[in-house]
């Protein structure tokens, strides 16, 4: 029976939940195609989240254990996925679609001579195949994508399914890893957390984003408010990371992080094709703009027109007596 490896990344001591939408999918496409689903793990101390993996679904959770997966490293990842893809003889492999991956997936796939599907928006299984649709041109255009060969790996861009859960009892499978430590060339010695709610944006349930409306401190002052009391992350367009008003690794779009949360204000924002590439598959979007024209309108699913300054300390206003209540 051909097998499907799921590979969950963690941060921050839990499984990433786009991970846990992959693993989601992976099941319904196991269950529909007749196939094993196996999970994988590469931690520091992987054990702790096999009762997660196995929570949405997967019975056998592979584990790989070392310190050096404290922090993300390219080349010992690299080889811990080719080990665990051979010994398990998964002949799909499916990742979320992060910054980590994305690093990886190249490398991963010429070690193993795989067929490879990078940052899809949706996927099935059609035989020995993984049929997928990839958003590409700035997510203008769907292309629909296919591979096939001894192993195919894919990975999906968050948000684009639920995690659900489908509990069975799940067992940890050890794998023996050995890092070639010649090969580790560079090690990560820090992560600097940039300003904001500390919340990780591709991760984030809610996010607050700002555009060249937000004119000032004060401004985005009332973006950070509005992102705390929901627990969420602050966003922005490109027009305001290049001013410096918001950091760099704030910007969503085409040239920035792809988002997908469930709800998404776009505050000051126009919305050119290049920032809703990086945050269309959000659940509920809510347009504040003081152009009734503003093309974000036409994605929104709650639109407000008039002035931010005015609208947002009303809003927040009105969620401090929600959350109060
Ligand atoms: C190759 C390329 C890649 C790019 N990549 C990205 C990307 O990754 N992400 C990205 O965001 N952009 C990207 N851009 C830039 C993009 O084309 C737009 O220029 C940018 O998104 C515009 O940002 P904005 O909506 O904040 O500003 P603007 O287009 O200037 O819009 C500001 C909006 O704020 C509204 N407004 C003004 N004042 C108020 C107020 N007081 N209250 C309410 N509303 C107000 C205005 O009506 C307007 O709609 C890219 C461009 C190129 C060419």
């Amino acid at each position: 029976m051909s097998k499907i490896l799921v590979y969950l990344p963690t941060a921050d001591g839990k499984i990433k939940r786009s991970a846990l939408e992959v693993l989601s999918h992976a099941r319904v496409l196991a269950s529909k195609n007749g196939l094993t689903l196996e999970a994988l793990v590469v931690d520091e101390n992987p054990s702790v989240f096999v009762e997660t993996a196995a929570k949405y679904g997967a019975a056998t959770v592979h584990t790989v254990q070392n310190p050096l997966f404290k922090q993300h490293l390219n080349a010992p990842l690299i080889q811990a996925l080719e080990s665990a893809i051979k010994t398990s003889g998964a002949k799909f492999f499916a990742t979320p679609s992060m910054e980590a991956t994305k690093d990886i997936l190249g490398a991963l796939a010429a070690k193993l001579n795989a067929g490879v599907l990078p940052d899809v928006a949706s996927f099935d299984i059609e035989g020995d195949a993984i049929v997928a649709l990839r958003p590409v041109m700035a997510a203008k255009v769907l292309q629909k994508v296919k591979s096939t060969g001894n192993v195919v790996l894919v990975s999906v861009r968050s948000g684009s399914y639920d995690a659900s859960e489908a509990p069975v009892s799940g067992s940890a499978n050890t794998l023996t890893f050995e890092p070639d430590a010649n090969s580790i060339k560079a090690f990560l010695r820090e992560i600097l957390k940039t300003a904001g709610t500390g919340v990780d944006l591709s991760e984030a349930n809610v996010v607050v984003s700002g555009g060249r409306g937000v004119k000032d401190e004060d401004g985005r002052k009332m973006l950070e408010d509005l992102a705390a009391l929901m627990n969420g992350a602050v966003g922005a367009s490109r027009a305001v990371t290049e001013s410096g008003l918001f950091p760099a690794t704030a910007q969503i779009g085409q040239t920035g992080k792809v988002v997908s949360p469930d709800l998404y204000f776009a505050v000051g924002i126009s919305g050119a094709i290049q920032h809703v590439a990086g945050m269309s598959n959000s659940k509920v979007i809510v347009a504040i703009n003081k152009d009734p024209d503003a093309p974000i309108f036409q994605y929104a699913t709650y639109g407000l027109v008039g002035d931010l300054y005015k609208i947002m300390p009303i809003l927040i206003e009105e969620i401090k007596k929600i959350k109060a209540a």
